[in-house]
C-alpha cells in the first residue's frame, strides 16, 4: 500500500521527536487530533509506529522495507525514461540496422505518420539478416513486432510497473506512449532495463531517498 503525504509527514515528526503524543503531532501538522486518528491507526498497524499508553508514539522502523517499496512505487517513468529512437515504417531493414548502431540502442520504435506501429529488436534484425533477405529492399514493417502486440507504458506510470512488465514479458524495454485526442498513440520516451539498472544503482547509493 502507498503511504499518504500526511502519513509520511507523521513518521518524520515522530522520528525527530519521540515519544510524542497524538495531540502534539496534530498541532505540528496543523490539523485536529480526529483528522490524524486513522493515519496513526494505519501506521501502528503497519508497525511503523509503536504506541505506549500515557507516553506517546515512537518510531519502530520495522517497516523500513515497506517505506522503500513505497518510495519506489512513487517514482514515475517520465523522470527516468530515455529519449526514444524512432524510425518510419517505410525505412529499409538496412537503414534501421545503421540507425540502431549509430544511436547505440537495443531496439527501435517504428511509426507511421507519427503513430506507433511497431518495435524492432537486435534479434529481429539478426534473424532477418541471416534469413538472406535483401536488406535494402525489405521495409522494416515486414519484420517488426506490430501493434496491438506492443507492450507500452505511460509517462505517469510507476517505474515499478515498467520494470514488472519488462520482466514479465521478457523484453528489453518499453515505448513510453501518450494517446492523443484522436486515438493516435505517440512515442514520448523509452524505458528499458538500462533505466531500471540506473534507478537501482542510484537508490543503493542513496541518491534517491
Ligand atoms: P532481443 O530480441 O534483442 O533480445 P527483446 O528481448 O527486447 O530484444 O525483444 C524480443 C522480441 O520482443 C522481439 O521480437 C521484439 O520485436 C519484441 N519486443 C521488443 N519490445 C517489445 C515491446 N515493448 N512489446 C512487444 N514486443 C516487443
Amino acid at each position: 500500500m502507498n503511504l499518504s503525504k500526511r502519513q509520511s509527514e507523521i513518521i518524520e515528526l515522530v522520528k525527530a521527536n519521540q515519544p510524542t503524543t497524538g495531540d502534539e503531532i496534530a498541532e505540528k501538522i496543523g490539523v485536529s487530533r480526529a483528522t490524524i486518528r486513522p493515519d496513526l491507526a494505519v501506521l501502528t498497524m503497519l508497525s511503523i509506529l509503536g504506541a505506549r499508553p500515557n507516553v506517546g508514539y515512537f518510531y519502530k522502523g520495522a517497516s523500513e522495507i515497506s517505506l522503500v517499496k513505497d518510495r519506489i512505487a512513487n517514482l514515475k517513468v517520465e523522470d527516468y525514461m530515455s529519449f526514444p529512437f524512432v524510425m518510419d515504417e517505410k525505412s529499409s531493414v538496412y537503414d534501421v540496422i545503421v540507425g540502431l548502431f549509430l544511436e547505440d540502442v537495443s531496439s527501435v520504435f517504428i511509426t507511421n505518420n507519427g503513430r506507433l506501429t511497431g518495435v524492432v529488436s537486435r534479434k529481429d534484425l539478426i534473424r532477418t539478416t541471416i534469413g538472406g533477405m535483401d536488406l535494402n529492399k525489405t521495409p522494416i514493417s515486414l519484420v517488426m513486432t506490430r501493434m496491438p502486440n506492443i507492450v507500452t507504458i505511460g509517462p505517469e506510470d510507476s517505474v515499478f510497473e515498467g520494470a514488472r512488465l519488462i520482466e514479465e514479458r521478457g523484453i528489453d524495454g518499453l515505448p513510453v506512449v501518450e494517446t492523443e485526442e484522436n486515438g493516435d498513440i505517440t512515442v514520448v520516451g523509452r524505458f528499458t532495463k538500462t533505466n531500471v539498472n540506473r534507478i537501482f544503482v542510484e537508490f543503493c547509493k542513496g541518491e534517491i531517498i
